[in-house]
């Protein structure tokens, strides 16, 4: 059979198939340590789950709108004018399936053969797959250590040709748990409208901040970068609702109407009720949130004090999401590797570097309880003790 060409572009998720492989192990009743999984370890809260099942038990069970259930769509508008001041109504939202399908929907409606779209390294994985499904090309720009993973401004200046549509922007970011500064955002945006590009902001994470790191949303450094932003948001990370999959994009009503009309000729709605879950989310009390955030805060120290006392092994505190990244190229082996033997001889599972365009580098997910934390980091360390 011959298959569409655009499957041999992309390669399958590393963290999914990794994710798959640990939890394998498990049901053969191996004791393992996961710190793979990009989720929240936490139910759903309560109030969430009430609603979508009171919405159920009301009938909320019919195909909806495209774009959303009204009423989620104004919700969303209200907070992002309430706590990102960004000026946007409903008709600038689309619910979407998840913060994923939101990016997908993104790239479909604006990417085309010859546009570039400039990404930095290391990356969320799935963008650049999702720029070459929709026929562009992704430019990758290699970030430092002595940055904390962020693009400089200089840097993406020089990345930027008559090409570039689109700059990929994530902060706080997965996997490198770094936030960008107020100034910092300032400082890309004014490149953004320098240069006339469009900029989509990946804020899942944004809950998600320690020691006091502040988030600054792109589109409320100027209104000209208002007008040149694309906000991909959605409720997985912060409300532990990632089976849910609702997300969304908020952007130029242009922008929204295009990426409608593909969403309504290939997923339709997002579940309805499930709309109504984050209906809830949004206008429910958000302690669940600080709950939540708090966990993760101690987990993080927990995790990088053990890591940082290992031979061999640097990374940098992370003041935001919940991963810590970790530079191996001291133990002399590739990021696939290493995480292979580390499963299969310590059964610790974390994911390798490359899938996120860094082969030095594992990332570790610390949304995970504190006794799995000590334990798979006491086989991380004799695993590295060993290489050294
Ligand atoms: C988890 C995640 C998303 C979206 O996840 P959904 O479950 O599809 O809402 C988007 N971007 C990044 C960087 C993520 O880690």
């Amino acid at each position: 059979m011959k298959l569409a060409a655009r499957v041999s572009q992309v390669t399958p998720s590393l963290t999914l198939a990794i994710d798959a492989k640990a939890k394998a192990m498990k049901r053969d009743g191996v004791d393992v340590c996961s710190f793979s999984a990009g989720e929240p370890d936490f139910d759903t809260p309560d109030h969430i789950k009430q609603a979508a099942s009171e919405a159920l038990k009301q009938g909320k069970t019919r195909y909806g709108p495209a774009a959303g259930e009204p009423k989620l769509r104004d919700a969303i508008a209200l907070k992002l004018q309430t706590d990102n001041q960004l000026c946007y109504s409903a008709e600038n939202i689309i619910v979407t399936n998840g913060g994923k399908h939101s990016l997908y929907g993104l790239m479909m409606a604006l990417i085309e053969p010859g546009d570039e779209v400039i990404i930095p390294v290391p990356f969320w994985v799935s963008y650049p797959e999702m720029v070459k499904l929709a026929g562009g090309t992704p430019v990758m720009v290699n970030t430092t250590a002595a940055a904390h993973y962020k693009i400089t401004p200089d840097q993406l200046r020089a990345a930027i040709t008559p090409k570039t549509k689109l700059f990929v922007l994530n902060s706080p970011s997965n996997p490198t748990g770094m936030v960008y500064t107020p100034g910092e955002i300032r400082a890309i945006a004014q490149v953004i409208v320098e240069n006339d590009i469009l900029v989509v902001s990946d804020e899942i994470y944004e809950k998600l901040l320690y020691d006091g790191a502040d988030h600054l949303s792109i589109g409320a450094a100027s209104p000209e970068v208002f007008d040149r932003t694309i906000i991909s948001h959605g409720f997985a990370k912060a409300y532990s609702m990632t089976g849910w999959r609702v997300g969304y994009l908020a952007a130029p009503v242009e922008i929204i109407k295009a990426a409608t009309k593909i969403q309504g000729h290939s997923t339709s709605n997002v579940c309805t009720f499930a709309q109504y879950g984050a209906i809830a989310a949004y206008q429910g009390s958000q302690d669940c949130v600080e709950q939540m955030r708090q966990a993760f805060a101690e987990r993080r120290q927990v995790i990088v004090d053990l890591v940082k006392a290992m031979p061999g092994l640097t990374c940098i505190k992370p003041d935001g999401a919940f991963y810590l990244l970790i530079n191996i190229s001291k133990v002399g082996m590739t990021s696939l590797d290493f995480c292979d033997q580390l499963l299969t001889d310590h059964q610790v599972a974390a994911i390798p570097g490359i899938a996120f365009g860094t082969d030095d580098h594992i990332r570790l997910s610390y949304a995970t309880d504190l006794t799995t934390i000590e334990r798979g980091m006491e086989r991380l360390s004799a695993f590295v003790t060993s290489k050294v």
